[in-house]
């Protein structure tokens, strides 16, 4: 409690204005789950990432980072240390030739209707996945058996040491949700994708069937994280738990949806705990039924 009043103190005079301590991570999830995080910070600039950072590696002070929520599940206790989401703030955009360059806080949407708008296509099977570029580099997200990977040339990051990295699409080593990232963190800070041009009319007629079927396929309805489950090799995590006979089981106001069974929905005040509960319910379940170890694609935060 003392040390983190001294964070927020410090770090409240580097950045006026700009910390939140005790933050509910809840308003800052599409679970609309997880407990406060310590200190949080909101970075509108550059040099404010910079600062965080850099006080953090200074003060031994954890630092996570987050974008729109969309693939997390926060803990009921919250997060110790400093939060850093970054977002809107952060969303900066330019198109050169075949090139868009766009900072991680931007939404993909965002991404998506610049490059339509701009007649460049490749883009497409993203329509509809939520969350920022940040968190959609980070994951690999993806669609439709394609990936963010087919489009990104560069990543500019700035290590937890405080120094700016230029990645390559290669030295990303990206796979299927994956990327180096998930076991080298740094922050990304800006993208450059590579694209082509393309009618734009036939971009947002593609961008409109893929939304229709994930209007019809998910349950948008309720809070959720997208697919919990990795697909197995060669096959579906939402098939197997289907056919578990797991679709409806709830735990508390988690429920596994009777829409779409990869996904897990937020009746309305579910915890974590509850969440978790289920998905070692179906984790066990599809083992012992069809020998398959499911893999979490939704990423955990917090402390137990
Ligand atoms: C309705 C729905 C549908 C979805 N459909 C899909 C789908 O079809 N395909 C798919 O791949 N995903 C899907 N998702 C999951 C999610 O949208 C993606 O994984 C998305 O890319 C996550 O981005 P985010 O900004 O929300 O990241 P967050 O959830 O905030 O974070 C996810 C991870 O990325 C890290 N991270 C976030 N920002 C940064 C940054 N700037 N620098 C470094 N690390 C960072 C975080 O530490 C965390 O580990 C869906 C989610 C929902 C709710």
């Amino acid at each position: 409690m003392q040390a983190n009043l001294a964070i927020f103190n410090e770090l409240s005079a580097l950045l006026p204005g700009r910390v939140r301590s005790a933050e509910p991570m809840k308003k800052h999830t599409t679970w609309r789950i997880g407990g406060p995080a310590d200190i949080f910070v909101e970075p509108i600039n550059r040099q404010e990432i910079y600062t965080i950072v850099n006080y953090s590696r200074d003060r031994g002070v954890p630092l996570f980072v987050i974008g729109a929520g969309s693939n997390l599940l926060i803990s009921d206790s919250g997060i110790r240390g400093i939060v850093v989401k970054i977002s809107s703030g952060l969303d900066r955009l330019s198109i050169v030739d075949n090139e868009i360059k766009v900072e991680a806080g931007a939404r993909l949407a965002q991404v998506l209707a610049a490059a339509r708008d701009a007649g460049l296509g490749g883009f497409e099977f993203l329509a509809g996945i939520p969350g920022n570029i940040g968190g959609a580099v980070f994951m690999n997200a993806g669609s439709n058996g394609s990936s963010v990977s087919e489009l990104v040339k560069k990543v500019l990051i700035l290590n937890l040491d405080g120094n700016y990295e230029c990645i390559s699409n290669e030295e990303m080593r990206f796979g299927y949700r994956t990327s180096i990232l998930q076991f080298d963190p740094a922050i990304v800070v800006e993208v450059i994708f590579t694209s082509y041009p393309r009618d734009k009319e036939q971009i947002k007629q593609e961008m409109a069937i893929f939304l229709a079927r994930r209007k019809a396929s998910q349950p948008l309805a309720y809070p959720n994280a997208g697919s919990v489950f990795k697909n197995p090799p060669g096959d579906s995590a939402g098939r197997l738990i289907e056919a578990a006979g797991l679709k409806g089981l709830r735990v508390g106001d988690a429920q596994i949806s009777p829409l779409h069974a990869n996904f897990i929905i937020n009746l309305g005040s579910a915890t974590a705990r509850d969440v978790l509960g289920l998905i070692d319910q179906v984790k066990e379940t599809i083992n012992r039924r069809f020998g398959v170890k499911l893999q979490p694609e939704v990423k955990f935060a917090g402390q137990e």
